[in-house]
């Protein structure tokens, strides 16, 4: 087994400075361009004046080699497998990248007169067309920079249909085995969630929710496959209900892989969706770069949707932009959110087309389904939930036995996977699964890889069973080992950097 773990132990910035050291020298200010500025600083108040900034003094050269093995310390999709499950961590063709960053995408203004940009007028257009195509839904607003954001503008829409319609409805259902942006979204638009719960097979328990649901009820947010990576069979029926009070169903789109070209959520009956551009199209994210979350809505929902929406004059052949959207809910964002996503996806769609397209679900499922089929023989490892039904792009196992019978848990199987090079999956989510595990191989992991994988954990099971003491402790292999995980959260301890200056300015 290779251990390819960050070996650095890099000190913070701060820490390494040395007083005096240098790296670039601006020229020397002329004598009468200092005088003026002295000038000018003289009329600021002494109090305001900021004088010594406290930055760290270092050589070029230290600068290159402390943010160079930073990087080298950093964990991605580029490094290896990252089985990480809700997350669709896949690799993204550079290429994308490449059209993104052209000057042509770079250096155009949102503001620019319409006659200028119909290139890109046209990208965005052409674009929503596939979505539409892909999802079923009639229409899009690319304004959202992530899921989240989507879902909280689709619980704004929900709240204004029902109003247009001169109700005030409160309550969102969502089940218990939601991604936590569900209730989040729902509560910040205003919204009290109901729980419906899973039944045995890790579905709707479709009783449970016909007792629940009312005429104060506005809507439901659903995933499908849901987070256990199992199809919702019901969903017909829960459709049925729903809009049988005239509530409105939200499509949880964010893991989108394993229905590409297969299924579409408006076919099912939703009402709105959301995609993760960047999980299913093409975005590598989880670094806090940009993303976006655009949402799709049928017909009877298009004006509620935020200006502006672009529109195509077929007679002149010319693309321009609505913003004259009286009843829409507002901006969430300005202009058509993040636009080089948006030009990633669109080059992804073509290059992929509709054949390709069906693959990555294809391969995603087949990708998911080989390696639960391997995991669950392993000792410590059961399957809640219809065991024996295949699941979707991703599964969820317990650990639960191990920790029985050990001692040990998720988080420090998770843990000890570190040293052995891979990423740790999901754990503990979705909440209705003790130590749960939750992975997501994506279409774009070799069977090699995917046998890694397999290889590695096997190993830490194995190990947990001859000496539990030495996985309850791990890594061993990274930079920093096991740390405290309530005081690794907390905000000062998360940034020390934070501390160090705050020791600086007080010395
Ligand atoms: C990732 C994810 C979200 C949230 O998406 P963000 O872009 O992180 O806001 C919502 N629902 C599901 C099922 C997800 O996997």
């Amino acid at each position: 087994m290779k251990f390819r773990q960050a070996r650095f132990e890099e000190p913070l910035i701060f820490e390494l400075s040395r007083s005096g050291a240098h790296g670039f020298e601006f020229p020397r200010l002329e004598p009468e361009l200092k005088r003026s500025l002295e000038e000018a600083l003289n009329e600021i108040p002494e109090e305001l004046r900021r004088r010594d900034l406290n930055l760290p003094e270092l050589s070029e050269l230290d600068v290159v080699r402390h943010f160079t093995r930073l990087s080298e310390m950093n964990y991605s999709i580029t490094t290896g497998m990252y089985p990480l499950g809700s997350c669709t961590m896949k690799y993204n063709p550079i290429l994308n990248e490449e059209i993104a960053s052209s000057s042509k995408v770079l250096q155009v203004h949102p503001l620019q007169p319409e006659e200028t940009v119909q290139g890109c007028l046209k990208l965005l257009y052409d674009l929503e067309q596939l979505l539409k195509r892909l999802t079923g839904m009639d229409r899009f607003s690319f304004q959202p920079s992530a899921g989240a954001h989507g879902e909280f503008l689709g619980c704004l829409i929900i709240r204004e249909y029902h109003r247009s319609k001169g109700r005030d409805r409160r309550i969102m259902i969502i089940p218990d085995s939601a991604h936590g942006t569900n209730p989040a979204s729902a509560t910040m638009a205003g919204f009290e969630v109901r729980v419906v719960k899973s039944n045995e097979y890790g579905c709707v328990d479709v009783d449970e929710l016909e007792k629940m649901v009312d005429e104060d009820v506005a809507g439901i947010m659903l995933t499908n496959p849901n987070t256990l990576g199992i199809f919702e069979k019901d969903i017909e029926k829960i459709v049925e209900i729903i809009h049988g009070v005239d509530g409105l169903l939200y499509y949880d789109g964010a893991n989108l892989n394993a229905l590409l070209g297969k299924v579409r959520p408006g076919d099912m009956g939703f009402d709105i969706i959301h995609l993760n551009l960047h999980k299913t199209f093409s975005t590598p994210h989880g670094g806090g770069g940009p993303g976006s979350g655009p949402i799709g809505v049928v017909k009877r929902l298009v004006d509620f949707l935020p200006p502006p929406l672009v529109e195509y004059d077929e007679e002149n052949d010319r693309y321009y932009l609505d913003y004259d959207r009286p009843k829409s809910v507002g901006r969430i964002k300005m202009f058509h959110g993040n636009f080089s996503v948006l030009v990633k996806t669109y080059a992804y769609l073509l290059r992929m087309g509709g054949d390709g397209l069906k693959k990555v679900a294809e391969t995603s499922v087949l990708a998911s389904n080989y390696l639960l089929r391997k995991l669950e023989k392993l000792r410590g490892i059961n399957v809640p939930f219809d065991p024996k039904r295949p699941r979707k792009h991703e599964f969820v196992v317990s650990l639960q036995p191990l920790y029985k019978e050990t001692g040990v848990r998720a988080v420090d199987v998770a843990k000890r996977l570190l040293d052995y090079g891979y990423h740790a999956p999901t754990i503990y989510f979705p909440l209705i699964v003790d130590e749960a595990f939750m992975i997501e191989p994506t279409e774009t992991e070799s069977k090699r890889e995917i046998d890694g994988f397999y290889e590695a954990l096997k190993n830490v099971l194995n190990e947990a069973y001859r000496d539990p003491e030495k996985v309850k402790n791990a890594p061993y292999n990274t930079a920093i080992g096991r740390v405290d995980e309530v005081r690794a959260s907390h905000p000062r301890t998360m940034i020390p950097s934070w501390r160090i200056y705050r020791r600086r300015m007080k010395s």
